[in-house]
């Protein structure tokens, strides 16, 4: 079935007036995962996507060890109603082991991550411990079995430590560090290529003409594929003409997986735009009820040859900041799941109060660049959607959904922090 023929089976949609929801849902219910795998060295990973799980060669820890510095002991000679005499028969320090036994009546001073001689089961923490000598007091209180880490309470020998699909940041680096592994297998990376479109545009290093603007799409578009571990194709700033336009689109999805552009999706410039694409592939232009953000296109882009792949196209709004929160909403979501990323990771959403009042129209999705404090969010100051100050001065974007009206100050609304992200 044709992309638009699918688009009109979802009767509720209209292309003039899309909900943010069902724009998100219907190009998520179009993409699969592209699946190509490679092996590469730990360090390489971060930022990938596992292409399988990683199994657990054996358990972590891999044996009883002390939680704390202190005294491993055997709990049947603790006494629940007194102090407890015992005496100190060695030490065991974390990679040089205790090698004596430990017979009733005695204990022995363990560091932390040392292991638990076999015969002591339990370990009091030095702080609570009075020492004499060779001897210890320990108090009553002391809860059997406490302070030890378990062999294997943080991974089982044999079973999966992370699961394919995993997006693999510092915590899972250092987790497959611990199994010992050197190499896993991840999903190759997604190239996306990207130009901005308009004769207004001038790239940095050229002096500005009258009336034009620097591109700063393609920096901002630029940072966050990079952010998302992509591998990226800047293709520059084409001019507002078809043939340049159509050279254009057909180098990016020669070379790429995805092709995003900005601009020329508005109304007035989409109209050749769409001519364009009818050629070129199947792309739907859609007013989304969002602000900022209201056009887009998405679609995809025919290969040139008989099984060339072609790509997948977005074409974003014009409007610096229209660029950023399109790309939040709608291209990082369907970037991660063409990576292979399962679940996909989502944007932390997060509950906040209104520190002042806000206008809001129902009917549509708002997203104003905020500031959030001690659970308390205010505007991070003008919000035209060609004002990159604010977006740079803000943390999260408050999100005040498609049906609401006007915010009052104390409301609850929800917030999408991008902190890390944008
Ligand atoms: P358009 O969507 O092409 O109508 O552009 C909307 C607004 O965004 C216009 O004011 C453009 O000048 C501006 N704009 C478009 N592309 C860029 C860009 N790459 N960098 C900065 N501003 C842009
Ligand atoms: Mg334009």
């Amino acid at each position: 079935m044709s992309l638009a023929a699918e688009f009109h089976c979802l009767s509720d949609h209209d292309p003039d007036a899309l909900a943010v929801d069902q724009a998100r849902a219907f190009i998520r219910s179009q993409l699969a995962p592209l699946q190509t795998r490679e092996r590469v060295a730990l360090r390489s990973a971060l930022g990938r996507v596992l292409a399988g799980d990683v199994i657990a060669p054996f358990a972590v820890p891999a044996h009883d060890n002390s939680a704390m510095d202190g005294y491993a002991l055997r709990r049947a000679d603790l006494s629940q109603v007194a102090g407890t005499c015992l005496r100190v028969v060695g030490t065991t320090w974390a990679g040089k082991a205790f090698a004596g036994t430990v017979a009733a009546g005695e204990c022995v001073r363990i560091m932390t991550g040392a292991l638990l001689p076999p015969d002591c089961d339990t370990v009091v923490m030095q702080e609570v411990v009075a020492v004499d000598g060779d001897e210890i007091i320990v108090p009553p209180g002391q809860r059997p079995g406490q302070n030890v880490r378990r062999a294997g309470e943080d991974l089982a020998a044999g079973k999966p430590a992370l699961a394919g699909g995993r997006l693999i940041g510092p915590a899972e680096l250092g987790l497959i560090a611990s199994l010992g592994v050197a190499e896993v297998s991840v999903f190759r990376r997604l190239r996306v290529a990207f130009f901005s479109t308009g004769d207004e545009l001038c790239s940095i290093g050229t002096p500005l003409g009258d009336g034009e603007v620097y591109d700063s799409n393609r920096y901002t578009i630029f940072a966050m594929l990079t952010r998302m571990g992509c591998e990226v194709l800047d293709l520059g700033v084409v001019g507002d003409r078809p043939a340049l336009l159509e050279e254009a689109f057909r180098q990016a999805a020669a070379a790429a997986d995805v092709v995003i552009t900005s601009g020329g999706v508005s109304v007035g410039e989409a109209d050749f735009v769409r001519d364009l694409m009818a050629t070129l592939g199947e792309v739907l232009f859609w007013k989304i009820a969002m602000k900022p953000g209201r056009p887009m296109a998405f679609g995809r882009i025919r290969g040139a040859g008989e099984g060339a792949p072609g790509a997948w196209l977005f074409g974003l709004p014009g409007n610096p900041v229209a660029v950023m929160v399109a790309f939040l909403q709608f291209v990082r979501d369907a970037l991660y799941l063409l990576m292979g990323a399962d679940p996909v990771p989502g944007v932390p959403l997060l509950p906040a109060v209104s520190a002042v009042a806000l206008k809001k129209s129902p009917g549509r999705t708002e997203y104003q660049r905020g500031v959030l404090a001690d659970g308390r969010v205010r505007p991070a100051g003008a919000q035209g959607s060609g004002i990159l100050r604010s977006m740079s001065d803000a943390n999260c974007l408050i999100v005040l959904e498609h049906g609401r009206g006007n915010i009052a100050v104390g409301d609850p609304v929800s917030v999408q922090l991008f902190d890390g992200l944008l």
